[in-house]
């Protein structure tokens, strides 16, 4: 029987495991995909990695402000796309060799929980004292009609293009949203954004939200919010993105567009029914402040708890629990991920 069982090895999955074996716990964490989760290889670092391909663009587009005289400039999507992959395989390398490091016993596989002790992977059965659910979010389908799903997609799928859509219509307008606005502004898209509610950045700083939308504009990219995304219908060669607001309908021409209206728990396979364990409304995990579920011996962390946001809480939580959680950690997350993406955002442009 170990001390502990961990699924998923993301920010939240990877920072515990290596705290609880500095513990002297005996430690097995599961991973079904590459470690680091959605941050190293879904989410922050390649969002990050493209971040600076358009502060490099805007640089160069604003030189003569500096008096620098640029000749043709030519942007190469897919050769971007490889150099994202390369930080996100060095950096996912660094926590394999972290975990390696720390005595982490690693199993590949997607994990399968049958009561609060035992996890199976691929018939393979773990037993433990401890439970850590760590298995994050993944993006919600998009809730509107699509005539051609190879049209819409989600940010998983954009950050795989090898090509640079002439017009693209992103539907959403939170954080994830608008950091791929600015990136795909200024590789050169024509970039629109729809948001249902009336503000920018609805589940942030409403201010945030308006400062924001002024810096969109000097970017040109079209911003329409209080409006509901109907439909995405062919229109010709593009396709359009139909919505209606207060004042009617209006149409967007789009030759891609990127549904990034939300993410939900990831736990398939957790059977969080039959183990009983509490879940909020929208489905995720409830936690307390020590990551303790209503289940003895069962925790969770990171974005399974719809504590989305700067994987930062995931980190900060994994690396302490109930063990040794800083005490100040749990007033920090609101500064903080604002900090994490007004940096973000002002390398995507934004000021
Ligand atoms: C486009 C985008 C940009 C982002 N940018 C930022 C940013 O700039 N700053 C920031 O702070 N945050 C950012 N985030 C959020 C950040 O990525 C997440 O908050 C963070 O990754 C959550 O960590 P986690 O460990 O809870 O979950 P995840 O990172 O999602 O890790 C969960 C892991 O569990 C694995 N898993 C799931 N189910 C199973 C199973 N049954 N068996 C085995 N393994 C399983 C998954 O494969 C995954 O690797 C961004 C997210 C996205 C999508």
């Amino acid at each position: 029987m170990k001390d502990l069982v961990i699924i998923g090895g993301g920010p939240g999955g990877y920072t515990a495991a290596i705290r609880a074996r500095q513990l002297g716990m005996e430690t097995v964490l599961i991973e079904k995909d590459r470690y680091g989760g959605t941050c190293l290889n879904r989410g922050c670092i390649p969002t990050k990695a493209y971040c600076q391909n358009a502060a490099v663009l805007r640089s160069i587009y604003n030189s003569k402000e500096f008096n620098i005289e640029v000749g043709h400039v030519s942007f190469d999507m897919a050769g971007a796309r490889r150099r994202k992959d390369d930080v996100v395989t060095r950096l996912v390398s660094g926590v394999e060799k972290l975990l390696k490091d720390h005595g982490v016993e690693r199993i590949k596989g997607r994990a399968e929980v049958i009561d609060k002790n035992t996890v199976v992977v691929y018939g393979q059965t773990i037993q433990a004292r401890n439970l850590l659910i760590a298995t994050g979010s993944i993006p919600v389908p998009p809730p509107f009609p699509v005539m051609n799903l190879e049209m819409v997609v989600n940010s998983d799928q954009l950050l795989d293009l090898d090509k640079v859509p002439q017009r693209l219509a992103i539907i959403g307008g939170g954080v994830i949203g608008l950091e791929f606005a600015g990136i795909f502004s200024a590789f050169g898209s024509q970039v629109t954004v729809l948001e249902y509610q009336p503000d920018l950045l609805p589940a942030m700083d409403l201010e945030l939200g308006k400062r924001l939308r002024i810096s969109m504009k000097k970017q040109k990219i079209n911003v329409h919010t209080g409006v509901v995304v109907e439909q995405v219908e062919p229109a010709g060669n593009p396709w359009q993105v139909t919505a209606t607001g207060k004042t009617g309908s209006i149409h967007v021409e789009a030759d891609l567009v990127l549904s990034a209206t939300g993410r939900k728990a990831c736990t398939d396979g957790l059977n969080l029914d039959q183990l009983g364990i509490a879940v909020d409304d929208r489905g995720f995990i409830k936690a307390d402040q020590h990551m303790a579920t209503n289940i003895e011996g069962v925790y969770a962390i990171g974005d399974v708890t719809g504590n989305a946001g700067p994987c930062g809480r995931g980190r900060r939580g994994g690396g302490g629990g109930k063990y040794s959680r800083p005490k100040s950690s749990r007033t920090l997350p609101c500064h903080s991920r604002l900090r994490v993406y007004l940096t973000r955002d002002r390398q995507c442009g934004f000021e």
